[in-house]
């Protein structure tokens, strides 16, 4: 049985566009370098980049299906220490619009959730020192007795962190606190963790970016406490900003050698047969790892950060010379420093359908040891994000039920689950239902599918746009109200 844990062998010495090397990557028996990923996310014609992408995506997932899951963004408080600068969802305490949740108001989102399937909440806030652990250990002991089945998926590695910040906990080190603590909310119900926070690792860039955030040796740590416990998370980039290219390749680099780390350490090396019955396809072992990786472009709107200029803006070249900024900074091995170019931190490099889908393909390339790359449809509209599952991508993600934190920047596309379901068979894949674990739930091949039910398509994407409608009223309201 091919499983994609397989240490495979370096070819460090080939070109990264060379064909043989390539084909080897798509079939899991060689292993990119940091400098082959740069050039392929660099000089690689888009749709040969896709196609490799796709390539080994179908070795590790097969051709027959893709999936998404139905959840929930529980955004339980918006008041947060950090000021990060691509954000438009923080507040202050002492902001009128600054909310915390109560219990209640939570479990009827839950209940709601429930109602169309639902089975998993992801459930991630701010960082807000008015909240003791006992706030969080009941609300999850609360969620457990009235939805038993549900997966809670929750609290980023930065929540983490401020965790161990606020409540004091007992340890020698931080990997000891952050364990007594995660080992309390496990114990009280909560699941797996998800990869919120990530950003970018590269220090010169976090550090103009997430004031207040925790740096990537503390956000990797959190990870590798959840992961000696066992649970599954998701690793996350968000890119596009005052980053260079070498920032996303160290940032990926970061990720696939903790997930050594965590299968070498924890991991069983069993692979259970996927439960769509296609033995050819071996899914992670169930040892605590990352799970899934999915990176996404920054999402400028109402945010400080967005107030930069475009690079190159007028006089720029003549000035600076031909280089983005980001570019002149990064390093490889993340030892970039600001001063390398005066306008660095100022002038942002955006990124489009086109960078977006070379970014994703060059992770599911990459990422040889994560099994889920990740579309990101929610920013990037949901025909990009169909595209995606021809650059990589084996999932859609979540039908999105509520959405508060790209809405802020902008950012507000709605999909119910028939949508989706579309989008997929439409790439040519049967759509099916995951849950949190990548295991399948429903296989959408009868005339029962979501997809297939709909029987008029314009009044239905009537309704959902007019629920995108909503949803955009809702994040103006949010912002001018933070204004
Ligand atoms: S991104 Fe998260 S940690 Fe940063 S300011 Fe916003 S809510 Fe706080």
């Amino acid at each position: 049985m091919q499983t994609i844990y397989q240490p495979p062998a370096e070819h460090a010495n080939l070109d990264a566009t060379d064909p043989g090397l390539l084909a080897a990557v798509a079939r899991g028996e060689a292993r990119l370098t940091p400098e082959q990923a740069l050039a392929l996310l660099e000089q690689t014609p888009t749709f040969e980049l896709g196609r490799w992408a796709d390539a080994r995506c179908r070795q590790v997932h097969g051709d027959r299906f893709r999936t998404y899951v139905i959840d929930r963004n529980i955004n339980y408080t918006n008041v947060c220490t950090a000021k990060c600068t691509f954000c438009a969802f923080r507040r202050d305490a002492t902001d009128h619009d600054a909310y915390t949740l109560e219990y209640e108001q939570l479990f009827e989102k839950i209940a709601q959730l429930r109602n169309i399937g639902g089975t998993q909440i992801l459930m991630q806030g701010g960082m807000n020192p008015e909240l003791g652990l006992d706030w969080y250990i009941q609300l999850l002991h609360g969620i457990k007795e009235r939805f038993p089945g549900m997966h809670v998926h929750g609290f980023s590695p930065p929540e983490f962190i401020e965790f161990v910040d606020f409540f004091n906990p007992p340890g020698k080190n931080l990997e000891e606190k952050l364990r007594w603590v995660m080992v309390r909310l496990q114990q009280a119900g909560l699941d797996s963790l998800p990869g919120g926070g990530g950003e970018i690792f590269a220090p010169a860039v976090r550090r103009k970016i997430g004031l207040g955030k925790c740096d990537a040796e503390a956000w990797l740590t959190t990870m590798y406490v959840a992961h000696s416990l066992g649970m599954y998370t998701s690793a996350t980039m968000m890119f596009g900003h005052i980053e260079g290219h070498a920032d996303r390749i160290h940032h990926m680099k970061l990720v696939r050698d903790w997930q050594d780390k965590a299968l070498r350490d924890f991991g069983t090396g069993e692979a259970p047969v996927d439960v769509a019955n296609d033995p050819s396809i071996a899914k992670p072992s169930t040892g605590g790892h990352y799970v899934s990786f999915i990176s996404w472009p920054f999402q400028p709107d109402n945010t400080p950060l967005g107030r930069c200029r475009e690079w190159p803006a007028e006089g720029d070249v003549e000035q600076y010379g031909e280089p983005f900024p980001g570019d002149a900074v990064a390093k490889l091995d993340g030892s970039g420093t600001k001063d390398l170019h005066p306008e660095f931190g100022r002038r942002l490099r955006l990124a489009g359908a086109t960078s977006y889908l070379r970014t994703q393909a060059t992770s599911r390339l990459f990422l040889d040891n994560i099994y889920s790359i990740g579309s990101s449809w929610v920013t990037m509209g949901p025909h990009i994000g169909q595209v995606a599952l021809m650059f990589g991508a084996n999932d859609m993600g979540s039908v999105m039920m509520e959405e508060n934190v790209v809405s802020a920047a902008g950012t507000t596309y709605c999909l119910d689950e028939a949508l989706l379901c579309r989008l997929i068979r439409e790439s040519g894949f049967t759509p099916a239902q995951r849950d949190n674990t990548y295991d399948v739930l429903r296989m959408h091949t009868a005339d029962d599918s979501p997809d297939l039910r709909v029987t008029d398509w314009s009044q239905h994407r009537a309704k959902s746009l007019h629920k995108q409608a909503e949803a955009e009223h809702k994040a103006e309201l949010t912002v001018s109200a933070g204004n």
